[in-house]
């Protein structure tokens, strides 16, 4: 933790993605940071808050109630002209769309940077495998895509640059590779007063920050020409560039981020020489550059995780400058999963008709159907030994029968009800959904009884406008919340109820006033007595609520 703070210009240290990017904003001088955990961008929230609590780092720190609060705090405290970090993994984005659009419309006071993390092949997320690409480029968010640590620390400091120069906010994209990958990353100067310049200052000026109609269309019209400006920067910047550049080559490969790095690795796998345009500036795309690279070509082979974005706008730019080009991607990459090197080294030995030395190890498809040569087993997560839940799941599976009861679920350890060895969970999508759902699903089926789980950090996220919802609405699922008195998934980080927290806010104090009659607060060690309230609550005429307390076991390690 020292070391992210050592301020020996030149000197190498060890980082992880995630540090790095900390260590980025640390050099840039960041003042304010907001934060709600979410892997794979957790690190960065967590390497704030030990900082936070250590007495040479002056700068603000917090863990917000959710993603939007996170932003929206972030907004205040650029609006009052502090150097502001934002960060959340790629669902966060969506939930903070609301705010996130407005913003890049009014523009920063004090630069800011949003860090989103996508999570390919979702090692660590429920809901979907989000390409947050398309949905920041709708916002006209400029988008810097880091490749590796190094990266992450320069291009970090880089978007407060960008951020500072055309008074936007900035966003950096990164995936799980780049996030928890390790390097030596060579450090720069951090400044004297950097963290220490905590007091901004509010200054009013409605024309820049209020988004109303008539001046809301013109703010859009700035915002577009602004864009521009950033574009012509971007065609500039280094973070796109030539590598292997040569002319006389009628074929050459685009790429971003992590898979720029598959790319050079399968080029020496394959004893390749072709030109690669390397992407770092993802948002507004340097499309000049682009197109002088693609003119000369027959062919192109786009490289990227997930969605095919980059592949459509270099099909949109070849119609200008070479409307028989070749444009290659998804044809020959998947669009589902994170991208392996064996995975790009196949694509690039098909795409240049290069023969492949171990080709039924690195070609997927075989490899899927027991061609290849490596079989791991494939095993399911679980609930910890000894973690509170399997008490939950004791006493549910002793007072209904679980095929005739629905059970909702939603993200946080609980969803691991959904595995075979548990089987209770019927639906499961977005933090905070569990109750919402639940709430509907008794509308149009009122007959059926249902068990709706929630977290209790999942509760402050998004669940307490849906439990308000049940009762206005009048629909009476039973919400088990569960009470582990940490977020205990993304790696134990509190929330405003938790123990650790002075003055916490106790959770059934927000239940009651919701306006739910039908409250019990249970230690689930007590068994009957949970077996009993959930029979009696599930014959409720109103939404009744169970609050499960029992502390996460790893909170004591
Ligand atoms: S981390 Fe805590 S809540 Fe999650 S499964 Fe383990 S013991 Fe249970």
């Amino acid at each position: 933790m020292e070391e992210i703070l050592l301020n020996r210009p030149g000197k190498k240290i060890i980082l992880l993605g995630n540090e790095a990017i900390v260590r980025g904003a640390l050099e840039a001088g960041v003042n304010f940071v907001s934060t709600y955990p979410g892997t794979p961008a957790s690190e960065i929230g967590n390497t704030f808050f030990k900082l936070s609590q250590n007495k040479s780092y002056k700068g603000y720190f917090e863990f917000s109630t959710n993603e939007k609060v996170a932003l929206e705090a972030g907004i205040g405290a650029s609006f009052s002209g502090l150097k502001t970090l934002v960060a959340m993994k790629s669902f966060g984005l969506n939930v903070c769309l609301d705010s996130l659009i407005p913003f890049v419309y009014t523009g920063v006071k004090g630069p800011t940077v949003i860090i989103v993390a996508d999570d390919p092949s979702c090692h660590s997320s429920a809901q979907s495998e989000q390409d947050s690409r398309f949905i920041a480029s709708a916002a006209h968010i400029p988008i810097l895509e880091p490749s590796d640590p190094q990266e992450c620390k320069d291009f970090t400091k880089l978007a407060f640059q960008i951020s500072e120069k055309f008074k936007i906010p900035v966003m950096i994209r990164t995936t799980t590779r780049v996030a928890h990958q390790k390097m030596p990353v060579k450090i720069e100067k951090l400044p004297e007063k950097g963290a220490k310049l905590l007091k901004g200052r509010f200054v009013k000026d409605p024309k820049k920050f209020v988004t109303l109609p008539p001046r809301v269309l013109e703010m859009k019209k700035e915002l577009l020409e602004k864009i521009e400006k950033i574009r012509e920067f971007s065609e500039k910047s280094p973070t796109n560039y030539e590598f292997n550049r040569i002319t006389n080559k009628k074929i050459g490969i685009i790429a971003s981020g992590i898979s720029y790095l598959y790319v050079k690795e399968a080029l020496k796998e394959l004893d390749l020489n072709l030109p690669v345009l390397r992407l770092g500036f993802f948002y507004p795309l340097p499309e000049k550059k682009i197109k002088n690279f693609i003119k000369r070509l027959d062919a192109v082979l786009i490289v990227e995780e997930l969605e095919p974005y980059l592949e459509r706008e270099v099909e949109r730019l070849a119609k200008a400058v070479n409307c028989k080009l070749g444009v290659i991607g998804k044809k020959l990459l998947p669009e589902t999963g994170e991208l392996k090197p064996e995975i790009v080294t196949f694509a690039v030995a098909k795409f240049t008709n290069k023969k492949l030395k171990i080709e039924n190890l690195l070609n997927p498809a075989l490899s899927q159907k027991g061609g290849g040569k490596l079989k791991i087993p494939r095993r399911m997560p679980r609930l910890c030994p000894g973690c509170p839940y399997w008490l939950v799941v004791s006493a549910i599976k002793k007072a209904v029968d679980t095929k005739k009861v629905i059970f909702g679920g939603e993200i946080g350890c609980y969803m691991l009800f959904g595995t075979p060895a548990v089987n209770m969970q019927d639906y499961l999508s977005c933090m905070g959904s569990s109750v919402g759902i639940a709430h509907g699903v008794k509308k149009a089926a009122d007959k059926q009884k249902l068990i709706a789980f929630v977290g209790d950090s999942s509760f402050f996220h998004a669940g307490i406008p849906a439990l308000i919802n049940t009762v206005f609405n009048k629909s009476n699922p039973l919400i088990i919340i569960l009470e582990n008195q940490t977020t205990a998934m993304t790696g134990l980080q509190p929330h405003p109820g938790a123990p650790s927290i002075p003055n916490g806010i106790k959770i059934e104090n927000i239940v009651r006033a919701c306006g739910v009659k039908h409250l019990k607060i249970i230690d689930p060690v007590n068994q009957e007595e949970f077996i009993e309230t959930i029979k009696e609550f599930l014959e409720k005429k109103e939404v009744s609520v169970i609050i499960v307390c029992k502390p996460c076991i790893q909170i004591k390690k």
